[in-house]
């Protein structure tokens, strides 16, 4: 497969609301090593991703720098930049980080560890077809739209329902285009980059399978279920 520049934006400037925890879950340790570690790992040593922008909480620049990417050698980091109030202020912040205007770029959430080279070659893959995808699996739950009061509105058809993870890859020049026409108008309801595309971008996108492995560290019980995956997948490496 023919090479493209690409460029990774792991995003990890959340504040974590829903671990309650006072250590910000990028932060929290899996198997001995900081949730964040695994995804910058497995970018820093893909074949696929040439350049990795950080974007960390404001404030924790500097504590990324040492304890994340000089500690583990991630040599692909080229620039760590504060993050936003929302996750799409952090993606704007990393989006404006990008230098090579004539590739891809790998949006990634900081929190998701068990992103693999697999994975990251199936969203390029993906990505040099149709210009914009993102990973994601059917889901394997009924899904109900609801009212305030949880009164149940619709049940949509749950073959056609996919949950929707991170790596999403995009052509540089349609996401960026795409956050701008975002960001002049309600973004409130924006949670991830393929909405983004899909308002402004004026353009399809494509979901490519995932993993259901490929977990958000979000709640505390994802992190019993990270703790037994990174036993898993890594115990042997390291
Ligand atoms: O909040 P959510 O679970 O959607 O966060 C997904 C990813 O986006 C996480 O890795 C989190 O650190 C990041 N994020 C961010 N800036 C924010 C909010 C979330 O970088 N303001």
């Amino acid at each position: 497969m023919e090479k493209k520049y690409c460029t990774a934006v792991v995003l990890a400037g959340g504040s974590g609301k829903r671990m309650g925890t006072k250590v910000h879950k990028q932060y929290l340790m899996l198997k001995g090593y900081p949730v964040l570690y695994y995804s910058l790992k497995a970018f820093q040593d893909s074949a696929w991703i040439d350049e990795i922008v950080l974007v960390s909480g404001a404030g924790e620049e500097e504590y990324c720098q040492k304890e994340i990417v000089e500690k583990y050698s991630f040599s692909k980091v080229h620039k760590i930049v504060a993050g936003g109030a929302e996750r799409y202020n952090s993606v704007w912040n990393g989006l404006q980080q990008i230098t090579e205007k004539d590739g891809f770029v790998y949006i990634h959430d900081g929190a998701r560890p068990f992103v693999t080279e697999e994975l990251i070659e199936r969203g390029i893959d993906c990505a040099k077809t149709y210009k914009a995808c993102a990973a994601g699996m059917p889901s394997k739950d009924t899904v109900k739209i609801v009212e305030n009061d949880q009164k149940v509105a619709s049940t949509p058809d749950r073959s056609r329902v996919w949950n929707v993870q991170t790596p999403q890859i995009f052509q540089y020049a349609l996401v960026k285009e795409a956050y701008e026409q975002a960001l002049s108008h309600d973004c409130s309801r924006i949670t991830d980059d393929a909405m983004v595309v899909e308002a402004y971008g004026n353009h399809g996108v494509w979901l490519y399978e995932g993993s259901y492995k490929n977990i958000k560290i979000t709640t505390p019980e994802d992190l019993e279920i990270g703790e037994i995956f990174a036993r898993e997948i890594f115990g042997k490496k390291k």
